[in-house]
């Protein structure tokens, strides 16, 4: 599904005026990314947990969740402005047949070319979002992961395949299902305990679940293995 960029709508939020016009304009266009890393490894949670995936984690993030384990993400300007054409080098490279671009707040950039880039080279792309910025790209997979403090706008509701809610304290099964009350019928349903509290929540997410079976559990596989 292609969502387009309207340049007019964007909230750049990395300091343009502090560089050259052509960066800027590469910026915008979606020609250059602040790519904080980037690896090939599993997907660990959500609904394809356990599947083999290439991230690109990109920086910039305004939300600004207390419990946030990337806060290192959240200004963009410390990380290096790439080429995506070099990150695709990288990508076919790895191997990998599917793409997770996830943040900080990916959708704070221009993604349609390094999305549209990807399809043509026969590469699935999946988006991890809080849906805080105006959806754009071309994806084949969007889990929207919806925070109080920056609300999703209304759009990316219909569009997106997974919901994905964090528990940090029993007030987000309510909010949960307020979230969950937008999404369109075919979207997946994840509930998953905020890591620091998982020793806490997880009992309570377990019981949730036995009465509200619309939701599915998503545990952060991959710091349990202690990969990236
Ligand atoms: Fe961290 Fe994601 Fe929240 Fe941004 S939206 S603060 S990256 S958890």
């Amino acid at each position: 599904m292609i969502y387009p960029f309207n340049s007019y709508l964007c909230t750049m939020k990395y300091q343009v005026h502090q560089m050259q016009p052509p960066a800027a304009d590469m910026l915008s266009l979606g020609k250059l990314l602040p790519v904080m890393e980037q690896f090939y490894s599993l997907q660990g949670e959500g609904y394809h947990s356990g599947s083999p995936a290439y991230f690109i984690r990109i920086g910039g993030c305004d939300v600004g969740c207390h419990w946030c384990d990337v806060k290192e993400s959240w200004d963009a300007n410390l990380h290096p402005l790439l080429e995506i054409d070099k990150v695709l080098e990288s990508v076919l490279e790895s191997g990998a047949t599917n793409v997770v671009i996830t943040g900080g707040e990916p959708l704070m950039y221009n993604l349609h070319l390094l999305t549209s880039k990807l399809n043509t080279l026969g590469i699935s792309t999946f988006l991890e979002t809080s849906g805080s910025e105006k959806l754009t790209g071309n994806w084949d997979w969007i889990c929207l992961s919806p925070k109080k403090n920056a609300l999703p706008k209304e759009d990316i509701f219909l569009h997106c395949n997974e919901l994905k809610m964090i528990i940090h304290n029993s007030n987000d099964f309510l909010f949960s299902e307020e979230m969950a009350s937008k999404v369109s019928n075919s979207c997946l349903k994840f509930l998953q305990p905020e890591w620091s509290k998982r020793e806490t929540i997880t009992p309570l997410i377990v019981e949730y679940l036995k009465n509200h079976t619309q939701w599915r559990l998503s545990l952060q596989t991959h710091k349990y293995i202690h990969i990236p």
